[in-house]
């Protein structure tokens, strides 16, 4: 009996001037997933029918949820009787009727609403009225126009929607990090450009697509760079000790993933970063290896516990990808034991035996550029 579906999204509603820039984005989102005629309302979003892949909305960013819907006119009798199909179309023992009412020119106010639905329900189907912990509720907005009754409120992911706060370039290893640290940027409404350093087997490049391709749900159209880095690892590994390898590796994909966001107009470099989880991410190597570009470095999982970081990539179906193993080129040809306390001038004093210009340049133009979109 459903005949639209009422979205509702948080934060977009506190944006003040930019609210329409917030709104409209959210709805290009949407279209670029369902096919069908979207009213924009004060607060809410309604889709027009009843669209096959609704259950897709619970992957677009910015949603809070959203609720198959029927509608009606602003007429308490005519909502009287909706109200009461719904009712009858999924029974419970208790029930309750929550009404929100953003039209203050309605003659009844929210309250008197939930009673006399309330009342018409029950008497007509031996349900019985609870209000603190009822089994269903039942919704109804009452807009402008006219009036949506729903009982169900699927949760979306909430966040931002893609593509409001601009470009960020993520370092994305195969690992379980990074993919996470992605996604929570577009949570914050980026746009992701993906890059992969890899030092070339093809089983690789099959993983790290696949993992953007799981990512590109959330953004529609994804750049990959996948950078040959075998070539200047072995440049590296001639002149560094092998304890200081991994923190010049991790130095050197900064750079060359600064050259990308240059190129790309991105403002920000983004890493799957987490204090201390392993030896590069002491906080004396974090300094060393994130100073190494000029761009500004995020990590949006620096503080968090891994148990989280896990919870969210088996949530956004990263996890079961991140877990199979591949030859991560970070730990090739490393110490057993690498430095945890870098500094800053013995690297760069290190880093003088190389031509760091001529690595990052060859990086910059050997990568190959993919476009994935769904
Ligand atoms: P992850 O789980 O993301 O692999 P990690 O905890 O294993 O992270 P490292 O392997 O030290 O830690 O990598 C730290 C970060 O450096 C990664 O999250 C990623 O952003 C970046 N990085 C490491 N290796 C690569 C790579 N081969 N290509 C692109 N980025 C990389
Ligand atoms: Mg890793």
């Amino acid at each position: 009996m459903h005949d639209c579906v009422v979205v509702h999204y948080g934060e977009i509603g506190t944006k003040g001037k930019n609210r329409g820039f917030f709104e409209n984005k959210l709805m290009d989102n949407i279209k670029k997933i369902i096919d069908t005629k979207i009213d924009k309302q004060y607060g809410r979003l309604v889709l027009e029918g009843n669209p096959k892949n609704l259950a897709d909305l619970s992957g677009v960013l910015g949603i809070v949820s959203f609720s198959p819907a029927v509608r009606t006119e602003l007429d308490i009798e005519k909502i009287k009787d909706k109200a009461l199909l719904l009712a009858k179309e999924n029974p419970a023992g208790t029930f309750a009727i929550e009404t929100k009412r953003s039209n203050k020119n309605f003659t009844l106010d929210s309250k008197q609403i939930n009673r006399i639905v309330g009342e018409h329900v029950a008497k007509n189907t031996g349900m019985k009225v609870d209000l603190n912990s009822p089994v269903k509720k039942i919704f109804i907005e009452v807009s402008d126009k006219e009036c949506y009754i729903y009982d169900k409120k699927i949760p979306g992911p909430g966040g931002l929607p893609v593509g409001v706060s601009g470009t960020v370039v993520s370092l994305l290893s195969g690992g379980i990090d990074s993919p996470v640290a992605s996604y929570l940027m577009m949570k914050r409404g980026c746009n992701v450009v993906f890059v992969h350093f890899h030092n070339y087997t093809s089983k690789i490049e099959e993983k790290i697509e696949k993992l953007v391709a799981v990512l590109n749900k959330y953004q529609y159209k994804s750049k990959l760079y996948m950078v040959p880095f075998f070539p200047i690892q072995e440049k590296i590994i001639e002149k560094i000790p092998e304890t200081h390898r991994m923190i010049v590796y991790r130095r050197v994909m900064m750079r060359i993933a600064g050259k990308i966001a240059e190129k790309e107009g991105a403002k920000a470099l983004v890493t799957g970063d987490n204090l201390a989880q392993v030896a590069s991410q002491t906080l004396d190597n974090l300094d060393v290896i994130h100073s190494a570009s000029n761009e500004t470095v995020f990590s949006p999982l620096i503080g968090m516990d891994k148990n989280d970081i896990i919870d969210i990539a088996k949530n956004i179906a990263t996890y079961d990808l991140s877990i199979l193993p591949y030859p991560d080129c970070c730990t090739y040809m490393i110490a057993k034991h690498p430095e945890t306390r870098a500094k800053k001038e013995e690297i760069e004093s290190m880093e003088k035996e190389l031509d760091i210009k001529a690595l990052v340049d060859y990086g910059i133009e050997k990568a190959e550029v993919k476009e994935i979109s769904a």
